[in-house]
């Protein structure tokens, strides 16, 4: 006699499920590893001044490359990392690789480079009592100071904890750190928390730049430039891919861009050679 169909749904809706939370543990499992075994590096992405074409500051893409499913993107490890609580040793990883490289290019450079890192933060950092502490070590150990630090944070993170989430973005603002909101206009809409949060920089999100076709994305771009700057508050446009795209913006007054355009994500040579085009010259080769 034959089984109802649902019998069978479930049989293969199980199985799939299993799958699922197998492959999750796995790849849990191996990014507890991923720092000790040296799996994980960073890229660099610049942030452009749209009117010099100068880059102001890089920003910092964590990259992890698996031994055997090759570069697995942040889109799926970081949320991962921050369930299962690695967000702390991985960013902690990040900040200091990041203020190391840093450093050395500040060494190796014939004078002082006029360049900052700007470091994504998940909330659960953020939250984190050590965080203000361990950032302190490493600008003292880096000799770098404040101005050469920047960190990104996304908006939902700002809307969690409001008065607890102030307080350390003050101590971070005391040390001269420069806040950004990243994924700008994505999240929360109260926009509130930009009049008494020391944030200095808002962050486009790139859906609102990637169709400059799109007369709404037009308007809200329009509006979220001129919100920020009535601010007082800078304006990065993200994802900028396209010459209409980046003419859009520079008529819109957004003073910086990122995007595949200006300079895509690049490893720490290539950027020194981005670094050297710009800046100058180096002390040794
Ligand atoms: P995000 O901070 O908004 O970073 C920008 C993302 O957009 C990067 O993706 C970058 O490669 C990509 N992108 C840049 N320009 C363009 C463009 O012109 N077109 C398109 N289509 N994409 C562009 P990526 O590196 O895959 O990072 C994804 C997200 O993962 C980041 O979004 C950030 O939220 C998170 N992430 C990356 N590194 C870290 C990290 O060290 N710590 C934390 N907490 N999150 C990180
Ligand atoms: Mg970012
Ligand atoms: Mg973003
Ligand atoms: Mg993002």
């Amino acid at each position: 006699q034959a089984k109802p169909d649902f019998v069978n749904y479930a049989v293969v809706f199980d199985k799939k499920i299993h799958q699922n939370v197998v492959k999750r543990l796995q790849l849990e499992n191996d990014l507890q590893q991923a720092i000790t075994n040296n799996e994980l590096h960073l890229n660099y992405q610049a942030i452009v001044n749209l009117k010099t074409e100068q880059i102001n500051c890089l920003e910092v893409l964590v990259r992890w490359k698996h031994p055997f499913l090759g570069l697995v993107s942040p889109g799926k490890f970081i949320p991962l990392s921050e369930e299962t609580g690695l967000i702390i040793p991985l960013g902690q990883w990040v900040l200091t690789e990041a203020c190391q490289q840093l450093s050395l290019w500040q060494k190796q450079f014939s004078h002082s480079l006029p360049l900052a890192i700007s470091v994504n933060v998940s909330g659960i950092q953020l939250s984190h009592p050590e965080l203000i502490s361990h950032i302190d070590r490493l600008l003292q150990n880096f000799s770098l100071t404040g101005k050469h630090l920047k960190l990104e944070i996304t908006e939902s993170v700002l809307m969690e904890n409001p008065s607890a989430v102030t307080k350390v973005l003050e101590q971070l603002k005391q040390r001269d750190i420069q806040l950004c909101i990243d994924d700008f206009g994505t999240g929360y809409s109260s926009l509130n928390y930009l009049r008494y949060l020391p944030i200095d920089t808002v962050k486009i999100d790139r859906c609102f730049v990637s169709q400059e076709g799109n007369d709404k994305n037009y308007d809200i771009l329009k509006a979220i430039i001129n919100l920020a700057h009535s601010l007082e508050l800078n304006v990065i446009a993200e994802g900028i891919e396209t010459e209409a795209q980046l003419q859009m913006l520079r008529n819109l007054g957004c003073e910086y861009g990122q995007g595949f355009l200006l300079a895509h994500p690049l490893n720490s040579q290539n950027v020194r050679n981005l670094i050297e085009e710009q800046f100058g010259c180096w002390y040794s080769a």
